[in-house]
């Protein structure tokens, strides 16, 4: 079975073209299908009837906006498809690519996210994007080109494990990446918005970016914390004592004196913060710790 799932904020427009256009593509696909609809609190009341005669529909509500993140978790809680798909409601993904998806699946892929290739953004958008994919291909070994495309299909096994916090839903694709899931990208077709109003707007490329890192961040180091911090306040501790051994050196043997060096107050600086860094390291090796005790 196949669990599409569809979170959705303000989108009473969208809706019935979207359910329109998903009967159509399910029509073509042989396996029976169910689709979660999640509202996240909308208010452009009165309330929609969602009915199909091909699919089965859920209905989840949420009493206020509680995010996309928590809007897919719930749809995934409530899923009884081996494979999952997340569809936005805005109409930018368009379902007629799912068929797609599902035949990179039979292929043998546990994990596909879409390319949104012809994007219809201004120039400064794909600017972005373009870093975006560079930076998180050099630091995070990234191998996709569009990690943040909504539309995407996995088997549900890939989210074992997975914690769906915040917007972390964004670094699901690099999850599937890392625990050794085979993953691939194809290319959506994706259109503007007609009606309604994005809910990220601009302010989504700079945090989407964030909560990407974020996430990485979690799931490199959450285990072992002092690697991180540990790293970055040794390498201030010795330059520290670098600047210091130099000036003490030169203070012994050369008389220079200690009041007229500036560079003294960088040196004590970055002995100071580095084995701070390290503490908070230290710290949260014994957090870790403690919680695995329990
Ligand atoms: N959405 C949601 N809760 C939110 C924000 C967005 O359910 O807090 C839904 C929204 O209705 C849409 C999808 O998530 O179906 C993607 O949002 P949007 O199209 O506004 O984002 P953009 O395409 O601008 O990145
Ligand atoms: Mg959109």
């Amino acid at each position: 079975m196949i669990s599409i799932i569809i979170p959705f904020y303000n989108e009473r427009e969208n809706l019935p073209i979207l359910l329109k256009e998903l009967e159509k593509a399910v029509a073509k696909i042989k396996e029976p299908c169910e689709a979660i609809f999640v509202d996240d609190g909308s208010k452009d009341k009165p309330k929609l009837l969602l009915k199909s005669t091909v699919f089965k529909i859920k209905l989840l509500t949420h009493k206020k906006k509680e995010g996309k993140g928590r809007a897919l978790s719930d749809g995934v809680n409530q899923a009884e498809g081996e494979i999952i798909i997340f569809i936005d409601a805005d109409l930018q993904d368009d379902p007629a690519d799912l068929p797609k998806f599902l035949e990179k699946i039979d292929q043998g892929y546990d994990f596909v996210n879409g390319i949104r290739s012809q994007r219809k953004d201004s120039r400064l958008v794909k600017i972005y994007s373009w870093m975006a994919r560079y930076f998180l291909k050099i630091f995070v070994n990234s191998p996709y080109q569009d990690i943040n495309c909504g539309f995407k299909a996995f088997r549900k096994e890939v989210l074992k494990d997975f914690i769906f916090y915040g917007n972390n839903f964004r670094f699901l694709p690099l999850w599937a990446y890392y625990n050794g899931y085979k993953v691939t990208e194809i290319p959506v077709n994706n259109r503007p918005r007609i009606y309604g109003q994005s809910k990220f707007g601009k302010k989504k490329f700079f945090t989407g970016f964030l909560d990407t890192l974020t996430a990485y961040f979690l799931y490199r180091f959450s285990e072992k914390p002092l690697h991180f911090f540990g790293t970055i306040g040794f390498i201030l501790f010795i330059t520290g004592l670098l600047i210091d051994l130099y000036l003490a050196y030169e203070r012994i043997f050369f008389n220079v004196l200690l009041y007229r060096r500036p560079l003294l107050w960088l040196g004590v600086l970055l002995i100071i913060v580095g084995i701070q860094i390290i503490m908070t390291g230290i710290i949260g090796e014994l957090i870790v710790f403690l919680n695995k005790k329990k």
